[in-house]
């Protein structure tokens, strides 16, 4: 079955989609040696991937953590990768959605384009185009926006995640908040009363030490240090975020 699959890789040694850490693919597909096969070729190509088999833990795992782009079998058990596809548009998950289908039939390229996939691939396919199709469609940017980067520290505006290298942070939605005002306006220097209002959202009757505090959190979560400083003290003023 699987021999029908050409496997012909070729070692590109670009990063799929240039710094940060490696995008993630979310694959569903319910063959699982096929599935496993594809994991593999992604990992090999540096992007992480991420397997479900069956519709509604794909769904379920794309909404839970947006993937940077979803590879969807069309025939899947329980819910189909149209339906998946329909409803992941509807809840505004913009992810490249490329679908795999099992024969060449119009209805189905029209129906998956329908549902709001962004491309297809037509079964038994090579995964050298399969990984071209995936790089157009991450290319094409339509999670990229998201990605905002300083430095080496990089955020999803999407899905709130925060990494610094290849290393993930956690941080609370305060914090978060906090650190993405930074990031969105990297370069200025914002004071104390600004990032009160932007992070915290109201007229805050806060005391503005209390950014302070947050700013402590946020150094010592994004490993700050000296030599390897993002967030500044400007004195008097605030803070600005920059790599220098
Ligand atoms: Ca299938």
């Amino acid at each position: 079955m699987l021999g029908r699959y050409a496997f012909k890789i070729r070692v590109t040694l670009e990063t799929p989609a240039g710094a940060g850490p490696p995008p993630s693919i979310l694959v569903v597909e319910d063959e699982v040696g096929l599935g496993r096969l594809i994991g593999r070729v992604l990992n090999e190509e540096g992007y992480e991937a991420r397997l479900e088999t069956r519709g509604d833990s794909g769904l379920a795992a794309a909404l839970s953590e947006p993937p940077a782009a979803l590879i969807l079998d069309v025939a899947l058990p329980v819910l189909g990768g149209l339906e998946v596809c329909r409803t992941l548009r509807q809840r505004g998950l913009r992810i490249p959605v490329l679908m795999l289908t099992a024969r060449d039939s119009l209805m189905d390229r029209v129906a998956g384009l329908d549902a709001g996939a962004d491309d297809y691939l037509v079964k038994p396919f090579a995964f050298e185009e399969l990984l071209a199709r995936l790089r157009a469609l991450l290319r094409r940017g339509v999670v990229e926006p998201d990605r905002i980067g300083v430095g080496d520290l990089v955020i999803d505006a999407g899905s709130h995640r925060v990494w610094r290298g290849d290393r993930e942070i956690a941080l609370s939605a305060l914090e978060y908040r906090l650190l993405e005002v930074l990031v969105r306006h990297a370069g200025w220097v914002l004071t104390r009363q600004q990032l009160l209002d932007h992070a915290w959202g109201y007229d805050a009757a806060h005391a503005s030490n209390i950014v302070d505090t947050y700013i402590h959190y946020l150094r010592r979560k994004i490993g700050d240090t000296a030599r390897t400083r993002l967030i500044h003290t400007v004195r008097s003023v605030g803070y600005t975020m920059r790599t220098r």
